[in-house]
């Protein structure tokens, strides 16, 4: 298929666009690398530009004969969304509309959407599943929600085939080391976990340890960036006019930070200092998914499971690039 990845560039978009190409997908990335990195794709399907330019974007697909779009092209910290919700209002919901308004304009109705377990604020009860209430506690969530409901509607109304994709917490990198996480600056649990393993900080700091959960940190569902990439090309295929797929992604396993700091000091035999902190605005204490939803539908299983075996994708990639695509 002729795929456009918006976003491409970044985490979760270069995995899967590499998933695509290695299927022969003739797939061609967008992006104004705000957050990507040009390394991570390649450069012959690489074009720069803004989510905002409904013009450039309706160009491409028209030239490249687009048959759908993925969107990754989304601010995703969910502490930066409390400090500057305005900037996460135009960028994931204002800046979306252009990109749907471009597809319609030109004809193009598969789309798939990064949405978030965000969206579910803190439910009652664990594991979620896709019809516990979408309730977010941070602006970050709210933005992923209401392009969500919007989708519906553009299905309904104008025959668009959609999938919402709700990731739980997004880890690791590729089997082969070849491409991995790379944010600047570095807010994600992991990552800081191992830069404090590569001598690039002294300690972690664990946001908060009197959450009600068995250790009193956040516990969170990580599932590998190559799970949620599989999933993607499985949305994509089921995709109908009119249809609407919306799905948890994760492995139905949580894990406490303490519990991710200490599979960290297993893999990377480091001895990793960690230190208590106040809560992070904006999170929930705890979030697992029920994925029981796309495993039927999409006939999708992660594959890495083990918290042990996600951070080792990890560790490879962050100790042969300590310093990200900086170092290449
Ligand atoms: N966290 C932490 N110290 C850090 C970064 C993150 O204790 O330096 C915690 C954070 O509060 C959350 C969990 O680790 O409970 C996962 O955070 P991350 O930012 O990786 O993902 P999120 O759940 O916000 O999408």
């Amino acid at each position: 298929m002729r795929v456009l990845v918006v976003g491409g560039a970044g985490y979760v978009g270069s995995h899967t666009v590499r998933l695509l190409n290695s299927l022969n997908h003739d797939v061609w990335v967008y992006d104004n690398l705000s957050r990507g990195h040009v390394e991570s794709v390649p450069r012959e399907r690489f074009i720069q530009g803004n989510l905002t330019d409904r013009s450039l974007l309706m160009q491409v697909m028209l030239d490249k004969e687009i048959e759908a779009v993925m969107h990754f092209a989304a601010f995703a910290l969910v502490g930066e969304s409390v400090q500057h919700p305005a900037m996460y209002y135009q960028n994931n919901v204002t800046a979306t509309f252009e990109l749907l308004e471009a597809m319609r304009s030109v004809g193009v109705w598969r789309f798939v959407f990064s949405s978030t377990t965000a969206t579910y604020g803190q439910p009652d009860k664990m594991p979620i599943r896709e019809d516990t209430p979408q309730n977010p506690i941070n602006p970050y969530g709210f933005t992923k929600l209401v392009v969500e409901r919007a989708l519906r509607d553009y299905a309904t109304a104008y025959g668009f085939g959609v999938a919402a994709l709700r990731y739980f917490n997004a880890s690791g990198a590729s089997a082969d080391g070849s491409i991995g996480e790379d944010h600047d600056p570095e807010s994600h649990l992991i990552p800081i976990v191992l830069q404090v393993a590569l001598g690039q900080r002294d300690a972690i700091q664990v946001f908060g340890n009197d959450y009600p959960t068995e250790d009193g940190t956040c516990v969170r569902d990580y599932i590998h960036v190559e799970d949620l990439a599989t999933a993607h090309l499985a949305a994509l295929e089921k995709l109908k006019p009119g249809s609407v797929l919306e799905m948890n992604l994760g492995t139905g396993v949580g894990h406490s930070v303490l519990q991710v700091i200490e599979a960290c000091r297993k893999v990377t035999a480091h001895p990793i200092p960690a230190i208590f902190a106040d809560r992070r605005p904006g999170d929930p204490a705890c979030l697992i998914a029920d994925s029981s939803l796309a495993q039927k539908t999409l006939g999708w299983t992660p594959k890495y499971v083990a918290i042990d075996s996600i951070v080792e994708t990890a560790w490879n990639w962050h100790k042969t690039h300590p310093r990200g695509y900086a170092t290449k």
